[in-house]
């Protein structure tokens, strides 16, 4: 999985630097733009609210000509839903979210968000209504409080802690020497995995998007943080369509929909009960991960 989480990391950059563009310094997002993607089409609209009903329609792409890394995927994520993306590695769900994301457009069928194309929303303006949560989110020199204020430039100290409160940030960060006003550098190598996650979603919940994409961390954090990771992420998905690349049982029986991939197909759409139910790849997949978890 490790080669294929640069794209993401590149897409949470891009929303952060966003971010940054929005606050006034275009000029580094005109730059970023003009390399990494096309332009927009002119007739492109910004999206002042988004409900969130993400309408995959027979959506095929392909990295390389003549070969189809996504193939005729189909499926509706009503506004607020928890979509969990499961298969193996290369199945295509990290090109999905991309696709999602504008990061690249479909080479045939269509995207719709609440029921408008999405190759007619100006890239900039779908991504300010995302927030990305990603095993290594990106975090910059500088102290925590202002890392979580990337979420929104505007914040308030009040809303900075709010916001850490709700992902369960604020308790470890009132145990460092320096609480909010501590440094972080070379992306935060003085705090945990786990707690630089806990950031993350406090920045996300700053940030207050419809949309997110989580991308749940595979490597191992200890059993206490996990769970505060778990109760901020359930906070930040509240009222979200939220894709969840996801890895952990827990986390794919409770999403309102499993989206099942292997090689760009889409296999089985549901939820868990569902396809445990239809006694197809999923149910083998979860009988054989219980079975681990059992040894
Ligand atoms: P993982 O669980 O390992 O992250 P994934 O399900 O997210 O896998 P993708 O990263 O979407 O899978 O990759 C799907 C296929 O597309 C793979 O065969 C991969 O080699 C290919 N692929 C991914 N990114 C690119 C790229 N930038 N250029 C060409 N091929 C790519």
């Amino acid at each position: 999985a490790r080669q294929f989480t640069r794209p993401l990391n590149d897409l949470a950059n891009q929303w952060n630097t966003l971010l940054s563009a929005m606050a006034g310094a275009e000029r580094v997002f005109e730059v970023l733009d003009e390399e990494v993607e096309s332009r927009d089409e002119g007739a492109a609209v910004k999206l002042d609210q988004v409900q969130g009903a993400v309408s995959f329609q027979n959506v095929s792409f392909g990295y390389d000509e003549g070969r189809n890394t996504l193939e005729g995927i189909t499926f509706e994520a009503k506004p607020g839903e928890m979509i969990a993306l499961v298969g193996p590695t290369g199945a295509g769900k990290t090109t999905l979210i991309q696709l999602l994301s504008r990061f690249y457009d479909p080479s045939g069928g269509q995207i719709l968000l609440d029921g408008r194309d999405l190759s007619s929303i100006q890239r900039e303006s779908l991504r300010s209504h995302m927030a990305f949560v990603l095993q290594d989110s990106f975090l910059f020199d500088g102290t925590i409080r202002e890392n979580i204020r990337f979420g929104r430039l505007d914040a308030t100290d009040e809303e900075v802690e709010e916001a850490a409160r709700l992902a369960n940030a604020h308790s470890f960060i009132m145990r460092l020497n320096d609480g909010y006003d501590k440094v972080l550098k070379h992306g935060g190598s003085g705090i945990s995995q786990g707690q630089k996650q806990l950031l993350a979603i406090a920045r996300a919940i700053l940030a207050d998007p419809s949309m997110l994409v989580l991308d749940e961390a595979t490597s191992s954090i200890d059993t206490v943080t996990e769970i505060k990771i778990q109760e901020g992420l359930q906070r930040l998905m509240q009222g979200r369509t939220s894709f969840v690349i996801a890895h952990r049982l827990n986390t794919i029986r409770q999403a309102d929909r499993i989206l099942v991939l292997k090689d760009g197909r889409l296999l089985e759409n549901g939820s868990h009960d569902e396809l445990l139910e239809q006694g197809g790849f999923y149910s083998e997949l979860y009988h054989s991960q219980l079975k681990r978890a059992a040894m």
